[in-house]
C-alpha cells in the first residue's frame, strides 16, 4: 500500500476523533461533484482542502477530516483519522460506530479507474487487518444519499476486486458469461461464452483497460465493463444501463469508440 501519512499530507499527526477498536466493516465514499484527478502532485492540497471544509462545516461539527482514509486516482491511500478511530462521514453516530469510512477522490463525472480502485481496496485491507470486519458496504446503504455513485457502489457490492487481479477460477454460479443475448445474426453468435470473452477482454485491453485476457468473464471483467459503461454514458457514447453486461451497444461501443486514453 502506497500510504500517505497525516504529516506528509500536512494534517497534524494525531486526531482528536473517538477510538473505536472495532467495527463490522467498511464503508465506501467519493467526493462526488465536479472534479477532475490531477497531477498526483496535487493529491496532497486536495486532502488538506477537504480537511480545512470539514473543520470549517459547523452543521456537522466534525473534529478532523471525516473519513478514516482517502484514495486518489493514482493509487495511493491518504491517512485520515485513520486506524481505530471512529470516522464521521456515515450519516450518524449509530452508523460510525457501525462502519469504518474510506473515501475515493473522484468526481460524478470521472471513471474509477484502475489506480483508485486499487487505492481503495488497499485501505479496505488496511482496516480488516485492524479491527474492521468483513462487511463492505456504500455509503447509501442504510443513508439517503447518492455517495459513492453507481459505478463505485456495485464494484462495492461486487466484493471490490482488484482490477488487476487474478480472474476467478470459473463464471460464478448464477451470472451468465457476456451474452450477447440481441446479437442473433452476427457472427459471434457461433462463438462459445469463453471466446467471446477473450474477444472482449482484448479489445478492452487494447483500450488500456487493466485486465486478463483469458476468456473468464468474472469480477475483475465485470467491474472493468461497468466503469466503461459508465465512462461511455458520461462521455457521449451512450451504451444504455451500467449493468456490466456486454450487450449489443456496449460490443458495438468497444468496438467502434475512438480511443482517447
Ligand atoms: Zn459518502
Ligand atoms: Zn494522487
Amino acid at each position: 500500500m502506497q500510504l500517505v501519512t497525516r504529516t506528509q499530507w500536512g494534517a497534524p499527526a494525531t486526531t482528536p476523533a473517538v477510538d473505536l477498536p472495532t467495527a463490522r466493516g467498511v464503508k465506501v465514499h467519493w467526493i462526488g461533484g465536479p472534479y477532475s484527478t490531477p497531477d498526483h502532485g496535487q493529491c496532497a492540497a486536495k486532502v488538506w482542502s477537504i480537511r480545512a471544509e470539514h473543520l470549517a462545516d459547523k452543521v456537522n461539527d466534525w473534529v478532523d477530516i471525516a473519513y478514516n482514509f482517502l484514495a486518489c486516482g493514482h493509487g495511493y491511500v491518504f491517512e485520515g483519522r485513520g486506524l481505530r478511530k471512529q470516522s464521521g462521514a456515515n450519516g450518524n453516530q449509530e452508523l460510525n460506530r457501525a462502519h469504518y469510512a474510506v473515501c475515493a477522490i473522484v468526481g460524478t463525472g470521472e471513471t474509477a479507474g484502475s489506480g483508485l480502485l486499487t487505492g481503495l481496496r488497499d485501505a479496505v485491507d488496511h482496516l480488516r487487518a485492524n479491527g474492521a470486519g468483513a462487511e463492505l458496504l456504500g455509503h447509501r446503504d442504510g443513508y439517503s444519499t447518492e455517495c459513492p455513485g453507481d459505478a463505485l457502489y456495485r464494484w462495492v457490492h461486487a466484493g471490490a476486486p482488484r482490477p488487476d487481479g487474478p480472474a476467478p477460477a470459473d463464471v460464478p454460479a448464477g451470472r451468465a458469461a457476456p451474452p450477447w443475448a440481441d446479437y442473433d445474426g452476427h457472427p459471434l453468435r457461433n462463438f462459445t461464452q469463453s471466446d467471446r470473452a477473450r474477444m472482449w477482454q482484448a479489445y478492452m485491453a487494447w483500450r488500456g483497460w487493466r485486465l486478463t485476457v483469458d476468456g473468464r468473464y468474472g469480477d475483475a471483467s465485470e467491474a472493468v465493463c461497468r466503469a466503461f459503461q459508465a465512462e461511455c454514458n458520461a462521455a457521449g457514447y451512450p451504451v444504455g444501463a451500467v449493468d456490466g453486461v456486454v450487450g449489443a451497444r456496449t460490443w458495438a461501443t468497444t468496438r467502434s469508440r475512438p480511443v482517447s486514453r
